[in-house]
């Protein structure tokens, strides 16, 4: 056992008294019903190794973490012709917020708000006969798990629930930046996060961002290594929405969250650290989640700063 094993291990009993803190989803239904006691976390290695704690192997909803996966293949498909249609600033908002984008006459601020990757899903439904087959077959390559699959539950709970995202697919509808059926678009978008999928599969499905774009273990690439730097910078401008800078200072890495407690951090060359705690604080980030990753990057006196 390395030092990962052991530090783990300390930080999962040092946030057990947060799990309570948090509050789970309520907004979509099928969500609520995840136990705020659950905690995972997992380390993966770009030398091949493997650190889990808690529950770690439990499958849960990754939500947001999705529009990493959407990006990536949106940027290996058309490139550039990306940024015409969606910008690459930190919003510093909600990440469901309609205001911004009414000033900002129907672009979306980044790829990883709500406005920003309903635009990547419409791209993604332009480019893929079969998006979300495809989609599924592209993680499934990234995490080297073939078991993984959409939560159907979770998508008709969203579906039935999802009016902001209604909204906001209408109103880039309005402005003539959106191409497909506004019902189209939301139907593959709450399926992508419906994506069920444990700690493990992520902190795998994520190495490839640590490793210049080539997953290490198949050796197989994934993206080129500037759009793995490109993701990675996305991530740390944009990822935790309006907390992106209290995510910088706290963890010091590129991170990704999602609204199903999950939060996935990538730390260059050397590893991909994902953290599951479904209790969230008031910007829709794992309340205990975080803490575990700020706690991690402290014991390892390890960041990209
Ligand atoms: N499906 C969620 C939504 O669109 C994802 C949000 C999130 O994880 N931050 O509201």
């Amino acid at each position: 056992m390395t030092a990962y094993q052991d530090i783990i291990e300390k930080i999962a009993l040092e946030v057990k008294p947060l799990l309570q803190e948090g509050k789970v989803a309520t907004y979509i239904p099928a969500l609520s019903r995840i136990s705020p006691e659950k905690f995972g976390m997992s380390v993966a290695t770009v030398k091949g190794e493997l650190f889990t704690i808690g529950d770690a192997d439990e499958k849960f909803s990754i939500q947001s973490i999705s529009k990493v996966f959407t990006l990536a293949m949106i940027m290996d498909r058309i490139g550039d012709a990306l940024w015409e249609r969606v910008g690459r600033e930190a919003s510093g908002n909600p990440f469901n917020s309609l205001i911004q984008l009414e000033y900002e006459n129907g672009k979306p601020r980044n790829p990883f708000i709500n406005a920003g990757a309903l635009i990547v899903t419409d791209l993604m439904i332009l480019e893929n006969k079969d998006p979300l087959q495809d989609l599924l077959g592209f993680v499934r390559k990234c995490a080297n798990n073939p078991e993984i699959g959409f939560d159907a539950e979770v998508a008709l709970s969203e579906k039935m629930t999802g009016h902001r995202n209604a909204a906001l697919a209408s109103f880039l509808k309005s402005y003539g930046n959106l191409v497909n059926e506004v019902e189209r678009v939301l139907d593959i978008y709450f399926h992508q996060c419906s994506l069920s999928m444990s700690c493990v599969d992520l902190s795998r499905a994520f190495l490839f961002l640590a490793n210049g774009g080539t997953d290490p273990r198949s050796g197989k690439m994934i993206c080129g290594p500037r759009q793995a730097k490109r993701i990675n910078a996305l991530m740390q401008t944009c990822g935790l929405y309006d907390e992106c800078g209290e995510f910088a200072y706290r963890v010091g890495l590129p991170g990704k969250s999602g609204v199903g407690g999950g939060i996935v951090a990538v730390m260059p060359g050397e590893l991909v650290l994902t953290v599951w705690s479904p209790g969230l604080n008031p910007s829709g980030n794992s309340l205990a989640g975080m803490k575990a990753l700020e706690l991690f990057t402290t014991y390892t006196a390890r960041s990209i700063f």
